[in-house]
């Protein structure tokens, strides 16, 4: 039979890192699982300014390597693997992947979410480089500077009305001529008056060299296209795309409870499934940051290592 560990963590962002090093400090065999990359959403992001501590040259990928030396030194093992299917359904539940089999008495599900992409040419090359995903991450880089939100929901206005305290104007492009956001946030974008909106449009393409500079936008009624360029003397400007979020969940429905594709946790992370918890983007929370991620991560493991305890 395969080793049995106390806890296997599955995801290796900022939530799963964080609960391996609680859990392995806690002395728990513990395994932590990632299909690609260690670190998650934050390791695309170049600069991260609002994670408690991080100053002086903090980037998403400095700030995860630390974080994956320390799950170290307290000896979490980690492998890379996909998980493709579960059975939760005894005390020591089961995961398989596409390169094994591991058996755990506690699973904290830390997979994460990742927003929608656009799915337009320059996409890719430019995020980071004017596009976004993030508006509490980047607003900073755009004092000053005109910015693009797209989508039409509660995000793309909350977030919107966010930057307009950076921005010089905001400028919400929406595919329809109507918002899907709730009337009462709709009601406070439109009485600002730094917010303007555009219609009937999507992104086609978005373009520049190192760094945005135009846009080619698409009237969804006409199918006339505009592009758009950066003020002369700006150079730049923001595009911040909010067309909503894919919890990296769907797996689980059936077996966990979840919401909207989001898995519903209590206060301690616990599921409706005993021994099964989740952290970090892919449960059901108001704010999906790294600083949330990681408390997330410590409360599964601390949870997690006191059923364990119980099971003794
Ligand atoms: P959402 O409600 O799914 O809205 C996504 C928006 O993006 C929609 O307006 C959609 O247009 C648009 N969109 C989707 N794909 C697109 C594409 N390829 N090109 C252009 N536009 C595209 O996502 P969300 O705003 O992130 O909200 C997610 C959930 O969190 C919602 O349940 C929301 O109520 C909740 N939330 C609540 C609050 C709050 O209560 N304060 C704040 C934030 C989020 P269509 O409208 O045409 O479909």
């Amino acid at each position: 039979m395969a080793d049995i560990y106390d806890l296997i963590i599955i995801g290796g962002g900022p939530a799963g890192l964080a609960a391996g090093l609680y859990g392995a400090r806690a002395r728990m065999k513990t395994l932590i699982i990632e299909k690609q990359k260690l670190g998650g959403q934050i390791v695309i992001t170049d600069e991260v300014a609002n994670y408690p501590g991080s100053i002086n040259e903090a980037t998403g990928p400095s700030l995860i390597a630390r974080m994956v030396e320390q799950c170290d030194e307290f000896g979490a093992e980690k492998v890379f693997d996909d998980i493709t299917s579960f059975d939760f359904s005894a005390p020591v539940k089961v995961l398989k992947g596409k390169h094994g089999e591991y058996h755990g008495k506690a699973i904290i599900i830390a997979t994460g979410a990742n927003p929608r992409k656009l799915g337009v040419p320059g996409e890719k090359e430019l995020t980071g480089k004017g596009v976004s995903y993030c508006a509490t991450c980047d607003a900073d880089f755009f004092q000053d500077l005109e910015v693009f939100v797209i989508g039409g929901g509660d995000t793309a206005v909350e977030e919107a009305m966010y930057l307009t305290k950076f921005a010089r104007k905001v400028t919400i492009v929406h595919r329809r001529e109507e918002l899907r956001a709730a009337k009462s946030i709709q009601e406070k974008a439109f009485n600002n008056k730094k917010i303007s909106f555009m219609w009937n449009s999507v992104v086609d393409e978005l373009k520049g060299d190192g760094i945005l500079e135009s846009i080619v936008f698409k009237n969804t009624k006409t199918g006339e296209s505009t592009e758009i360029f950066a003020d002369e003397e700006d150079g730049t400007f923001g595009c911040f795309v909010f067309t909503g979020y894919l919890p990296q969940a769907e797996m689980f429905a059936g077996t966990i409870d979840m919401d909207g594709g989001y898995i519903k946790t209590n206060d301690n992370m616990e599921t409706n499934v005993q021994g099964v918890y989740a952290a970090g983007d892919a449960r059901v929370k108001s704010l999906r940051q790294v600083v949330t991620a990681t408390a997330d991560g410590a409360i599964a493991a601390v949870t997690a290592e006191k059923y364990i305890e119980s099971l003794e």
